[in-house]
């Protein structure tokens, strides 16, 4: 798949193919600076290259097969059929000036967050870096049709991406190619669940890509009721990673915080958090929970969500409530699920 390699291994593939080393840099731009997409688009090829790529390289290993629009057309859904009949979701999110990305790195998810309808269906496989890369080229040519531009990626679609970590990784460096598509690590925001070594590891490769936590409860018993993954990463171990990240990188961690309502948005739970949270370098990122049919939690009012908020404030920690957006056409966090998607239409 086309999507699948750096540009070193297409320089040496296309010299294995007797052909100079500026046809691979040719095809970098087509690919990630004109978002060309089938071999018969690379015009500026003698026709003989452009047959012989379409034969050794897949330029559809990801087909949208549908696409769901809200109804304030500020939110679009896209099902994307993969090579072995998979499916994974993305979602394309457009306020104010931002266009923002929400990608998928797996399908369905092995950490089994009780909440979350990723979770909720299992695990299937992880994506290849080219079916990561191939998501946001898919929205680059869209919005560039309109004369648009991807201003940011989070990937918080379906999956855990750091239990596929070297995939993300891998595709995040070909987006960040300066030669290529040249999207800006500080524009991508990376959400994981808590997993303590990838944190670690993360902290280490001192990476400018934003890191997100999810949190959700404050105490060992509610987090692990909520979350398995608790049970191997305690909250506490992985408080003391964040605190480790925050150290090595100088960069700000953001929490995340689905408030169900009577479970974790009460104010012992916020103040037990701002008391973990005293002193670091971190934002909490508070959403109402958004209903998934395998989990009978109800979403926070708009007066508990606040009263949390408040609470966290009074201890010196900033929070943000952020609005439920895409839940009409299941496009709202942790409501991917494609299978569900299929099965329903
Ligand atoms: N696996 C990663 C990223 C994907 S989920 C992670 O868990 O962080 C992205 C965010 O959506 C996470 O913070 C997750 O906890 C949250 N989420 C999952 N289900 C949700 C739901 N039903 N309502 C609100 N947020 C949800
Ligand atoms: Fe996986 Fe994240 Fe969903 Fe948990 S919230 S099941 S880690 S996708």
């Amino acid at each position: 798949m086309v999507y699948e390699l750096p540009l070193p291994e297409l320089t040496y593939l296309l010299e294995s193919w007797g052909e100079p080393a500026y046809r691979a840099k040719q095809i970098w731009q087509g690919l990630y600076q004109n978002f060309w997409h089938a071999p018969e688009q690379f015009t500026n090829l003698p026709t003989s290259l452009r047959d012989r790529l379409g034969q050794a390289l897949r330029f559809d290993a990801i087909t949208p097969s549908k696409t769901l629009t809200s109804s304030d057309g500020k939110t679009v859904k896209t099902l994307f059929a993969l090579l072995d009949g998979q499916a994974v979701e993305a979602v394309l999110m457009k306020y104010d000036r931002r266009r923002t990305l929400c990608i998928s790195t797996q399908v369905g998810c092995a950490m089994g967050c009780v909440f979350c309808a990723t979770g909720q269906m299992g695990f299937k496989r992880h994506l290849s870096s080219g079916e990561i890369v191939a998501q946001v080229m898919h929205y680059a040519r869209l919005l560039a049709e309109g004369g648009e531009q991807v201003t940011n990626v989070v990937v918080m679609g379906m999956g855990e991406p750091f239990h596929n970590y070297e995939n993300t990784m891998a595709a995040i460096d070909r987006l960040n190619d300066p030669q290529g598509y040249n999207f800006g690590a500080r524009r991508f925001t990376i959400s994981t669940v808590g997993l303590v070594p990838l944190i670690q590891r993360f902290a280490d490769e001192k990476r400018q890509v934003n890191l997100a936590v999810s949190l959700h409860a404050a105490d060992d018993a509610l987090r692990s009721s909520m979350m398995p993954v608790n049970r191997k990463y305690p909250i506490d171990d992985v408080l003391a990673a964040c605190r480790d990240y925050i150290e090595k990188t100088g960069r700000r961690v953001t929490f995340e915080w689905a408030l169900v309502d009577g479970v974790n948005d009460t104010p012992e739970q916020a103040r037990l958090l701002a008391a973990k949270l005293k002193g670091m370098l971190c934002h909490v990122n508070a959403i109402p929970l958004n209903p998934t049919t395998g989990y009978s939690g109800q979403p926070t009012s708009r007066q508990r969500a606040e009263q949390f908020k408040a609470i966290l404030e009074q201890s010196g920690i900033p929070c943000t409530i952020r609005m439920r957006r895409g839940i009409e056409i299941q496009a709202g966090c942790g409501q991917l699920a494609a299978p569900a998607l299929v099965g329903r239409n």
